[in-house]
């Protein structure tokens, strides 16, 4: 079968063809409907936050059709309504279901874990080999490149919003609204938020994130901070900031209100020096992390699209063929942060852009 490989650091992903594995005892094979390409393929091939083994097919936000299942998972199968033929949308993270904290639902810090695409191969190819319990049936009514788009960047976006504990009637600033932020923007309004603030310096971004209800906020023309204040009059209850840079981070933190939560879910490689008494003491702020999310989160966001409330026609605005230069090509665009949200591989598709 075909695929798209990391072979070495620093270097350009390669075509491969390697024999069709069958599926272990309690795994699915999949044949790979969408995967989407995300920032994080971009930093595992420069190596900025890469220990796999390599060889590896990278893609970790996967969906497709189950063409078969192992000797010993038809009863775990049909447990999670998972069947032949059926679409699934693959939950990237495979942990050991048995220590404390898979036990306590917490299974992003199983001690066990590895990640699809990162640490074992990944979709970006015709099919993929995974743990039936990392799968979750596409609700009726939801394209398969929605459901991959949001194994990672949505799934990561609600767990940010659980995290700050977001209630209904609350304000939410939304710093940075590529992949992630867009899901947040709609989610934080699914939710119950009664203003949500998204900030960006990208005008097209902006006005995508203003059709799903967000007030846009140019972080190029203003100070962010400020505009946040008055548009909230005196902070908001939440931030989320999705884009790792030591500057939103701050900027988060600052557009708090009293007992304002900021979700950091971007990766600075920098301190951020932190104003304790004016902006976390005063207020009695909370700043709190955000690692990945849970197979729960998955469920959750797979019945909000469901019910019609996210979507993604304008957050995927490409499609391109399983060939390791169209990859590359996406790839290379993420790191000039070229226009457009997300891209999806879709193998035996005929390459659109929907720019
Ligand atoms: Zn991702
Ligand atoms: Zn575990």
């Amino acid at each position: 079968m075909h695929c798209v490989q990391l072979r070495e650091i620093a270097q350009p992903l390669v075509d491969r063809d390697v024999p069709r594995r069958d599926p272990g005892p309690m795994e699915a094979t999949i044949r790979i409907e969408a995967a989407g390409v995300c920032r994080s393929d971009l930093h595992y091939r420069s190596g900025v936050s890469f220990a796999g083994p390599l060889p590896l097919t990278l893609g970790h936000e996967n969906s497709g059709v189950v063409e078969s299942l192992g000797a010993n998972a038809m009863s775990q199968a049909q447990e999670l309504g998972v069947e032949v033929g059926g679409r699934v949308a693959v939950h990237y993270l495979i942990s050991c279901g048995s220590c404390r904290f898979c036990i306590a639902g917490r299974e992003q810090f199983c001690a066990h874990g590895a990640m699809i695409g990162k640490h074992v191969h990944g979709g970006f190819a015709e099919f993929l080999n995974v743990p039936v319990r990392n799968l979750v049936p596409i609700p009726e009514g939801v394209p398969s490149e929605w459901a991959a788009v949001m194994m990672c960047s949505t799934a990561t976006a609600v767990h940010a919003l659980h995290k700050a504990g977001l209630t209904a009637g609350e304000r939410v600033a939304v710093y940075g609204v590529g992949g992630l932020g867009m899901s947040a923007v709609q989610l934080a309004l699914a939710m119950g938020a009664l203003e949500v603030y998204a900030i960006d310096r990208d005008s097209d971004r902006l006005a995508r994130a203003s059709r799903f209800g967000a007030v846009a906020v140019q972080a190029q023309d203003r100070d962010p901070v400020q505009a946040v204040r008055e548009l909230s009059g005196g902070g908001v209850d939440v931030a989320v900031e999705l884009l790792g840079h030591p500057e939103t981070i701050d900027a988060a933190i600052r557009s708090l209100g009293p007992l304002g939560r900021a979700a950091i879910a971007g990766i600075a490689e920098h301190p951020v020096p932190v104003n304790t008494y004016r902006d976390v003491v005063g207020r009695e702020a909370c700043i709190v992390g955000v690692s990945d999310h849970t197979r729960a989160e998955v469920v959750y966001v797979l019945e909000l699209a469901a019910r019609g409330k996210l979507s993604f026609d304008e957050v995927i605005t490409s499609r391109v063929p399983l060939e390791a230069a169209a990859v590359n090509r996406v790839l290379d665009g993420l790191a000039e942060f070229a226009p457009g949200v997300r891209a999806v591989v879709a193998p035996g598709a005929s390459p659109t852009s929907l720019l």
